[in-house]
């Protein structure tokens, strides 16, 4: 309740940043720490810029390295629980590759991510609320490469170009998508990981695909009132996106050019997109990426929004550090 009046008194956009732990390697390498904590409580993060300058951001939260998955999921509970109320949320995880996201997002088998938590809280809270209301999960899982659409849950590869549609009723969706059917953890786990499999296949090295494109995981919830019949759709889109870090001077020709320009681009769009709907613009350019276009029903509107900027301690990526922030701070 006392959520959702800050939420009111502060539109809908949520920003977190979440800075990893050194590691081992920068630790051995005597990398420093440029990012200090001194007022993370009140959503503060400083940065060392300079031996003697400093950089001061603000946020919605901010975790430290020691942070852990529990820390980070209960805050973003409050906003996963309203899509049993009917909203569309959205939430993503942004940064350079190798800051976390997908140890945000997935997390591991010990360390569990917002991902898997999410469904796991849906499942509570349904149990709890199923004298009143009936709730039916799905999930679907989509990897955005190159500006195309890949169903990681098919289980025959179809040559169809999978494109996305507006309904009658105004929503978005893409014919032809599989929509699995959840009715407890074992089957959110068994689907998460189909998904995660599904990735690698045709990929030579599994990280550097990933890093290059979006993972996206969309729960679509039916509910149902059984006190007055009322029946109501809602989708939660969880978003693992494409590592933001710019391009290197030496690989700039040929496909690896081709995905940082796509990168670029989906990237931008979603930022202008933010942006747009931060300042109340009247124009909000979700077209303009396939990532934007599918999220359409989850960004703006009375849907909530959640972004993960993650970002490293390491002196060596302060200037990517520099720029993932600055693009959250435009968007908050
Ligand atoms: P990204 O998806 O942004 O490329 P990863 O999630 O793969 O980054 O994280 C890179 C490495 O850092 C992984 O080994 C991961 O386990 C570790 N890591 C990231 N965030 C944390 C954290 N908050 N605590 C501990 N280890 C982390
Ligand atoms: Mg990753």
């Amino acid at each position: 309740e006392l959520y959702n009046q800050i939420q009111e008194a502060k539109g809908n956009i949520r920003v977190f940043c979440r800075c990893r732990p050194l590691s081992k390697e920068e630790i051995s390498a005597g990398y420093k720490m440029v990012v200090d904590f001194e007022a993370a409580k009140d959503g503060d993060l400083g940065i060392l810029t300079g031996v003697s300058t400093r950089k001061t951001f603000k946020f919605d939260r901010v975790y430290t390295p020691n942070d852990n998955q529990v820390d980070v999921f209960a805050d973003a509970s409050p906003l996963v629980i309203s899509v049993l109320d009917g909203y569309n949320v959205c939430i993503f995880a942004y940064g350079q590759t190798g800051t976390g996201k997908t140890f945000t997002m997935e997390g591991t088998e010990q360390n569990r991510g917002v991902n898997y938590r999410t469904l796991e809280q849906l499942f509570k809270i349904s149990k709890e609320r199923s004298e009143t209301f009936t709730y039916s999960l799905s999930v679907s899982v989509l990897e955005v490469y190159n500006e195309q659409i890949r169903d990681l849950l098919a289980t025959s590869p179809t040559s169809k170009k999978l494109e996305i549609k507006q309904s009658s009723e105004g929503s978005h969706h893409v014919p032809g998508i599989v929509e699995a059917k959840v009715d407890n953890l074992k089957e959110v786990w068994n689907v998460l990981q189909a998904g995660s499999n599904a990735r690698s296949v045709g990929s030579n090295n599994v990280n550097e695909h990933s890093s290059r494109s979006h993972c996206m995981l969309c729960v679509m919830v039916k509910a149902k009132n059984l006190m007055n019949g009322e029946c109501t759709k809602s989708k939660l889109w969880l978003v693992d996106l494409a590592g933001s870090e710019r391009l290197a001077k030496t690989d700039v020709q040929g496909e690896r050019l081709k995905e940082a320009q796509n990168i670029n681009r989906s990237l931008s769009a979603l930022g202008d997109v933010i942006y747009a709907l931060a300042t109340k613009s009247s124009h909000i350019p979700y077209r303009n990426s396939k990532l934007t276009h599918l999220l359409q029903d989850s960004l703006g509107g009375d849907s909530k929004t959640l972004m993960f900027v993650q970002i490293s301690p390491s002196e060596q990526d302060l200037s990517e550090t520099l720029s993932s922030l600055n693009f959250a701070t435009r968007v908050r």
